[in-house]
């Protein structure tokens, strides 16, 4: 570390990746400064993971006060009503609530905070307005952005950005794309109730994930009134207040009442002046980086969404604390990418880790699965028809257990510990050898005995 510069490291963005790159290197004696744009926290904080959660625990609501009948408990449903406005404005209050902790962290941690827009004038300098800052590092944490595909009307599809600060609920809306974004705001919109379509260009949604979760996905989904339309895009919106027309490829023509794209985030490297740097960008766009998230200029590294890695919290914090050891501390370590655990918070929640079947077919392993599908405990007083499906993939080889997957209640919550397992190299003899906590969903991932395939 060298005085003669302003600081050791300068991070751009103040998102998960960054911030908690920025704070392990200050605790390890670097100057640090993170040059910020917008807000604290990033996409998670802001306009992601955190009020998308709340959002979902919004719209679960309309089935806890669906399922209160069967317990004994007398609501007058046609009374309930829903204010999506206050909604909105609880959510802003605990996002300002978080954006002030990561303000404070960042402060005790020692870390400068720099307000404004960065671009990088040369390989040691960063220039923010009228000011030129120097650093021996320069790390590039800027994230990603949602893509609205070019069709005539673009500019009037909301993306996952504006839906988080709409003025009011439309009646009806249109949600474009078959990822994570989609089927989540398709869970909460028409929780909400708003008479929801989701349309996808492909044969079936949730590319990637297990075929049996995204069929089983689609069966729920349908049950609870979400139009799901597949084999379908969008040519044109055209608007009128806030009445949309939506022209499709098969022909039909949508009304409705917002249009959303879901359609993948592109990394968001406007303006740093990477490419007149020599900084490699991929054919998608990203950052092109080494494992050890060094760009091809030395002193300049990236990491988080911006470098294509999985565009996961998790993934950018792993990232953010080993790139920190390595500039700052005993240069150890590395990112393990792989058997990332994963939920869609979508209704019911997935909840997914390790391999898929079709990958570990492909893969070559010789698969045994199990599988059980069943209605949750919860729903058999409150009638819901709503069902579980929890699968094991596991090599026939070794005993090994490559995957878990799961739609249901708590998905995500449920995974997390499967993870673990999985992560160490757990085999199907050690599944049925834990005991099951009785009576939770859970425990059917350790009661499973008869392979159906
Ligand atoms: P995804 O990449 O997950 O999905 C994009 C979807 O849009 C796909 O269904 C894709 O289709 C479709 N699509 C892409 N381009 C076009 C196009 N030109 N026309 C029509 N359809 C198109 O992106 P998301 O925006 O949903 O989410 C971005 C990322 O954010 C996720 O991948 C995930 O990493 C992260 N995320 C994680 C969450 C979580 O952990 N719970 C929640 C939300 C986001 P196709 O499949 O055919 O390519």
């Amino acid at each position: 570390m060298s005085d003669s510069q302003d600081y050791d490291l300068i991070v751009i963005g103040a998102g998960s990746g960054g911030v908690r790159l920025a704070r392990m290197s200050a605790g390890r004696g670097a100057r640090v400064a993170v040059v910020e744009s917008r807000y604290l926290g990033g996409t998670c904080v802001n306009v992601g993971c955190v009020p998308k959660k709340l959002f979902v625990y919004g719209a679960h609501v309309h089935d806890e006060l669906e399922d209160a009948a069967g317990y004994g408990w007398t609501l007058p449903l046609d009374q309930v009503s829903f204010d999506w406005p206050t909604l909105v404005a609880n959510k802003n209050t605990e996002i300002e609530r978080l954006n002030g902790i990561y303000g404070r962290m960042l402060e005790n941690a020692g870390v400068t905070v720099i307000d404004g827009t960065a671009s990088i004038k040369d390989p040691n300098t960063v220039v923010v307005g009228d000011k030129q800052y120097t650093t021996a590092h320069i790390t590039v944490a800027t994230g990603s952005w949602p893509v609205v595909p070019d069709v005539p009307g673009k500019e009037c599809i909301l993306t996952s950005n504006e839906m988080f600060y709409l003025p009011q609920l439309p009646k009806q809306a249109v949600i474009w794309g078959g990822g994570y974004i989609a089927v989540e705001f398709a869970g909460i919109l028409a929780g909400l109730g708003v008479e929801t379509t989701l349309l996808y260009r492909g044969d079936l949604f949730l590319r990637g994930f297990d075929n049996d979760v995204r069929q089983f996905t689609e069966q729920e989904m349908r049950k609870k009134g979400i139009h799901l339309e597949f084999g379908v895009t969008i040519e044109a919106v055209e608007a009128e207040d806030s009445h949309y027309t939506v022209k499709l490829s098969n022909g039909n023509v949508m009304e409705t009442g917002l249009v959303m794209a879901a359609t993948g985030r592109r990394a968001l490297v406007d303006g740093l002046g990477l490419t007149e740097l020599g900084i490699e960008l991929n054919a998608s766009g990203h950052v092109v980086v080494d494992d050890y998230f060094q760009t091809s200029v030395p002193s300049i590294t990236a990491l988080g969404d911006v470098i294509g890695t999985p565009q996961l919290t998790p993934v950018a914090l792993a990232q953010g604390m080993v790139l920190s050891r390595r500039l700052f501390g005993d240069g150890e370590g590395e990112v393990d990418y792989t058997a990332i655990p994963t939920a869609v918070f979508c209704q019911p929640n997935i909840g997914t880790v390790g391999l898929t079947e079709q990958e570990a077919r492909v893969a070559g392993h010789t698969v045994k699965i199990y599988r059980s599908e069943f209605r949750p405990m919860k729903y058999i007083l409150s009638g819901r028809e709503e069902r579980c499906l929890m699968k094991l993939v596991v090599d026939g080889a070794t005993d090994k257990v490559l995957g878990a997957h799961m739609v249901g209640p708590d998905a995500g919550e449920i995974t997390q510990g499967l993870a673990v397992a999985i992560k160490a190299g757990a085999t199907k003899a050690q599944f049925d050898s834990t005991m099951g906590i009785h009576p939770t969903s859970a425990e059917e991932f350790v009661t499973m005995r008869e392979p159906v395939a």
